[in-house]
């Protein structure tokens, strides 16, 4: 049974984030192929997801996104002793 254009909200963050049954996800996908209004929608909800988390990144600490960047996790958890 085909998706309605009203059960895309609910069920498009999870469409984004493929958290859903594979089941949910080709029905989705079906509806995004041939509606363009949720087309639009989907694509309009990821443009703000992927801009709240680049703000999210933004308001880091320099320092910690320094770190992140080296991909340097470890520095503080070296507590076994140097051996000679
Ligand atoms: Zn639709």
């Amino acid at each position: 049974m085909p998706l309605r254009c009203s059960e895309i909200p609910d069920r498009a963050n999870a469409y984004i984030d493929r958290e859903t049954s594979v089941i949910d996800y080709l029905k989705v996908a079906s509806h995004l192929a041939t509606c363009p209004n949720c087309r639009t929608y989907v694509r309009g909800l990821r443009v703000t997801r992927t801009l709240a988390a680049a703000s999210l990144v933004a308001e880091m600490p320099e320092e910690l996104r320094r770190r992140l960047d080296r991909g340097d996790h470890r520095s503080d958890d070296n507590l076994e002793p140097t051996k000679p």
